[in-house]
């Protein structure tokens, strides 16, 4: 029986782009979705990541549909930039809740079916702001670190149970989340690309994909990035 994807936020973006290069590789998959459900026809589940009743219902239709999660894909993500002195504390709770106890609430719900079942991949997406941090990003890159933090940690813990645990950590992609960003900033973000030009989600669904295939077995607790080099040396 072909393994079975949970991608949360998958709905578009890069969380869309990861769901069907899994679909493309043969997994069964379900996707998140907050409002709008995908174009595409995945199993999709209603969930909000801050919502701890709707994780379990999500969760739980899936594996009554499809069966234990194999591979788990932490996506669903936000940013509230602003600069630090004028950043409210709910602007950064709301992202760190989102994004950090997002991917925790969610690996909570999947992680006993994969240690009792002995196989499993985790995958969570972070950021090259929460390597490098961001000006104007604090709540973002404190949420992205944590997940490096998450990601590590638990690699360690569930590394004897065939289980690994992954960060990829993305650059500067064309999506919604980015195409908010006004001209000025995109210009100075270019020039500090050693690859000269944006990513695509689907650049960054390809080494998601690589993450979560059986060929990584032996990779668990890496930070890989897909940002054209913007993190490069640092
Ligand atoms: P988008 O804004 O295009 O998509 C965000 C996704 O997250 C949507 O599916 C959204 O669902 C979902 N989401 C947001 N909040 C919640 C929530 N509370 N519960 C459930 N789902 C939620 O962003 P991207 O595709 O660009 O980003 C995907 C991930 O990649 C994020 O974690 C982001 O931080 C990260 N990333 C993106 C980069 C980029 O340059 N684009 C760079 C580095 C990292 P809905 O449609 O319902 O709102």
């Amino acid at each position: 029986m072909n393994r079975v994807a949970l991608v949360t936020g998958g709905n578009r973006g890069i969380g869309l782009a990861v769901a069907r290069q899994l679909a493309k590789d043969g997994l069964r998959v379900a996707v998140t979705y907050r409002s709008d459900p995908p174009p595409d026809d995945f199993l999709a589940v209603r969930c909000d990541v801050r919502d701890s009743a709707s994780i379990d219902r999500a969760v739980a239709e899936v594996r009554e549909e499809l069966g234990p999660v194999d591979v788990l894909v932490a996506n669903a993500g936000i940013t509230r930039d602003r600069p630090f002195l004028v950043m409210t504390e709910e602007e950064f709770a709301e992202v760190v809740d989102t994004n950090l106890m997002g991917a925790y609430r969610v690996a909570r719900r999947v992680v006993r079916d994969m240690m009792r079942r002995r196989t499993g991949r985790i995958v969570m997406i972070s950021s090259v702001a929460g390597l490098v941090g961001a000006a104007g990003q604090a709540n973002y890159a404190s949420s992205k670190a944590g997940l490096v933090g998450l990601a590590r940690s638990l690699a360690l813990e569930l590394s004897g149970r065939g289980v690994t645990v992954n960060v990829v950590a993305p650059g500067w992609i064309d999506t919604d989340m980015t195409s908010a960003l006004p001209e000025k900033v995109t210009a100075a973000i270019r020039t500090q690309v050693p690859l000269q030009r944006q990513g695509t989600a689907e650049e960054v669904a390809e080494v998601v994909a690589f993450l979560a295939g059986e060929g990584a077995g032996y990779v668990t607790g890496a930070v890989l990035p897909v940002d054209g080099g913007l993190s490069l040396g640092r």
